[in-house]
C-alpha cells in the first residue's frame, strides 16, 4: 500500500462496526476522498474530535483499495465561531453537501477545494446573509453552467428582464418570462455576485433581497444537481 499526504475539509462522517468511522473529505489534491478513521469512536482515539464535519485537517493516509486509511491527523482550522452558532452551521452544512454532491473521488478540483476553504474562513468571520446563495451561484460557474444574466436567454432582449429560471439558463424578459420573478434589484445583485463584485455583494443585509437571491440560488442548484439540498429544506435537529 502507499501512504500519501494532504490537505482535506471533512464533509461528513458515518460510524464503521464498534469503534471506526468512514470520513468523507474533499482533499485539495485528490478530489473526495473517503477513508476509514481506525478506533476514533474510542475516549482514548489518537484523532479525538478531529475528524469531524467542518474540520480543516491536514492527513496521511494508507491507500486502499476501495477505503484509505487514515494513519495521521491534524487540525488547521476548527472554525469554532461557525459551530457554535446554530445558524452559521446550517450554512456551512449546506456547502459541504454541495461539495459533497459535486466533488468526484479520484479528481481533484483545487478551485471548488478552495472555494469552500474560503467560504468557511468568510463565514467564521461574518455571517453574511448573501453568502450561501453567493457560494452556490459562483459554484454553478465553476461548472460550466452560470445563469445568463445580461440579456434575455430566449429572445437577446436587453432590457425589461424580469423572471429568473435555470432550465431556460437564466434571466427572461417579459414576453418571454417564465419560471420565478425576479426584482431589479435582484438582477443587479445577481449581475454583481457572478461579475466581479462579491465582496460587495457580501456587505448585503438580511432582508427581501437577501430572501431572494437566496431562493433563486437554492432552486438553480437544485436543478443543476437534479435533486433538492436536504440541508436547506430540512431543520438542522431533524
Ligand atoms: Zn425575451
Amino acid at each position: 500500500m502507499s501512504i500519501y499526504r494532504d490537505d482535506g475539509i471533512v464533509l461528513r462522517t458515518h460510524k464503521l462496526g464498534e469503534a471506526d468511522r468512514i470520513v468523507t473529505l474533499m482533499t485539495r489534491g485528490r478530489g473526495k476522498v473517503r477513508a476509514v478513521a481506525k478506533g476514533v469512536r474510542r475516549t482514548r482515539s489518537k484523532f479525538g474530535a478531529r475528524l469531524e464535519p467542518l474540520s480543516h485537517v491536514t492527513m496521511m493516509c494508507w491507500q486502499g483499495r476501495e477505503l484509505d486509511i487514515v494513519n495521521q491527523a491534524e487540525v488547521l482550522e476548527t472554525f469554532r465561531g461557525v459551530r457554535e452558532d446554530l445558524g452559521r452551521v446550517t450554512k456551512a452544512y449546506t456547502l459541504l453537501e454541495v461539495v459533497d454532491q459535486l466533488a468526484q473521488e479520484g479528481h481533484a478540483n483545487p478551485r471548488l477545494y478552495e472555494m469552500v476553504l474560503g467560504a468557511l474562513r468568510a463565514l467564521e468571520e461574518e455571517d453574511s446573509p448573501l453568502l450561501v446563495p453567493a457560494f452556490l451561484l459562483k459554484v454553478l460557474a465553476l461548472e460550466g453552467s452560470a445563469p445568463t444574466v445580461d440579456v434575455c436567454v430566449s429572445c437577446a432582449a436587453p432590457d425589461d428582464l424580469v423572471a429568473f429560471d435555470l432550465t431556460e439558463g437564466g434571466v427572461l424578459c417579459r414576453s418571454c418570462r417564465r419560471g420565478r420573478s425576479l426584482s431589479p434589484e435582484g438582477l443587479e445583485l445577481l449581475r454583481r455576485i457572478l461579475g466581479g463584485g462579491l465582496a460587495s455583494a457580501l456587505r448585503e443585509p438580511a432582508g427581501t433581497l437577501a430572501d431572494e437571491l437566496t431562493e433563486l440560488a437554492t432552486e438553480a442548484t437544485e436543478v443543476h444537481l437534479e435533486r433538492r439540498l436536504r440541508t436547506v429544506h430540512s431543520s438542522p435537529t431533524d
